[in-house]
């Protein structure tokens, strides 16, 4: 690669401007996570923001990044342990070793506090359903943590190109409501705000920046990751990204304007609470209980 523009250093990263190396990519990384924030009105001053800390690249690279920015917040940690064999153990040991090091409260929950299981045990006979009780059950237990820290928003690290697979894999599904966020309800007064304030970096950006900055650790692959339809939307994108750079940008950008094209639903659907659990739904269970009952 060339050298950096900027200074002449050896380049690390090519970026729309040009090479960049290793410092001026850095700080051309962390301006993109700044600006994304300001752009979608992510933190404000003296929030508490809860960052889900798995311990892998995307949401290692996120903590790090807003402790670097030294925003007027304070940040907490919370990593969910699902109880998957062979993998889990290895990221909760990095999560831990890196909130210690950043200085950062971190709290690990697991699914045994919130279900009395582990995924395995749950996917004893279904294992193809992993990547959707896994999620609900995560989205629950980061909900009760972040409200037990009294955070005011939950920070992820869900990057570029997990938000356009999502967009992608929501009409692979035909799931019209979620593809327009057409469903109208009172969440915003039971729900604590999900931000992503890397939903504008690239992965390979974010890749990038964790080797530049030495915050990655090799870790393995999660054993269910084969039946999971993103895979194959992500290998998909990755090589459209490839011939046609700016295909996830794209997708986003138009996501987003369609959004803002879209008249909300007039219907407000009023959420309850779960019969079993107390969380908030829209039906007599929630998505979590639900899937229990299924699986238990
Ligand atoms: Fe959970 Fe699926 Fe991710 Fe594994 S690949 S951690 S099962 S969401």
């Amino acid at each position: 690669m060339a050298d950096c523009y900027l200074c002449g250093e050896r380049a690390v990263f090519r970026t729309e401007d040009g090479p960049l190396c290793a410092k001026h990519f850095s700080k051309w990384y962390e301006d993109g996570v700044a600006a994304a924030i300001k752009r979608y009105d992510m933190i404000h001053a003296g929030d508490r923001v809860c960052v889900g800390f798995s311990g892998g690249k995307d949401s290692t690279v996120l903590l790090t990044v807003l402790c670097r920015l030294n925003l007027d917040c304070e940040l907490v940690a919370v990593t969910v342990d699902e109880g998957i064999g062979g993998y889990r153990d290895d990221t909760i040991l990095a999560a831990k070793d890196t909130a210690s090091r950043l200085g950062v409260e971190h709290r690990i929950v697991s699914f045994t506090d919130v279900c009395g299981k582990t995924l395995d045990e749950l996917l004893e006979n279904s294992p193809q359903a992993a990547c959707s009780v896994c999620g609900t059950l995560r989205r629950r237990a980061l909900n009760r943590a972040a409200r037990e820290m009294e955070a005011n928003s939950i920070a992820t690290g869900h990057c570029l190109d997990d938000e356009s697979q999502s967009v992608v894999m929501n009409y692979l599904r035909g799931d019209v409501t979620r593809a327009t966020a057409s469903f109208n309800s009172n969440s915003a007064e039971l729900f604590i705000p999900r931000i992503k304030p890397l939903c504008r970096s690239s992965e390979r950006a974010t890749v990038a920046y964790g080797l530049c900055n030495n915050l990655l650790v090799p870790l393995p692959e999660c054993p269910y990751t084969r039946y999971a339809l993103r895979k194959d939307v992500r290998t998909w994108l990755g090589k459209l990204e490839y011939a046609k750079p700016g295909t996830l940008t794209r997708i986003a950008d138009g996501q987003e304007e369609l959004l803002s094209r879209m008249p909300k639903s007039e219907v407000v659907t009023e959420l309850g609470r779960c019969e079993k659990c107390g969380e908030p739904t829209a039906n007599r269970l929630c998505a979590a209980c639900q899937q229990l009952e299924r699986l238990m």
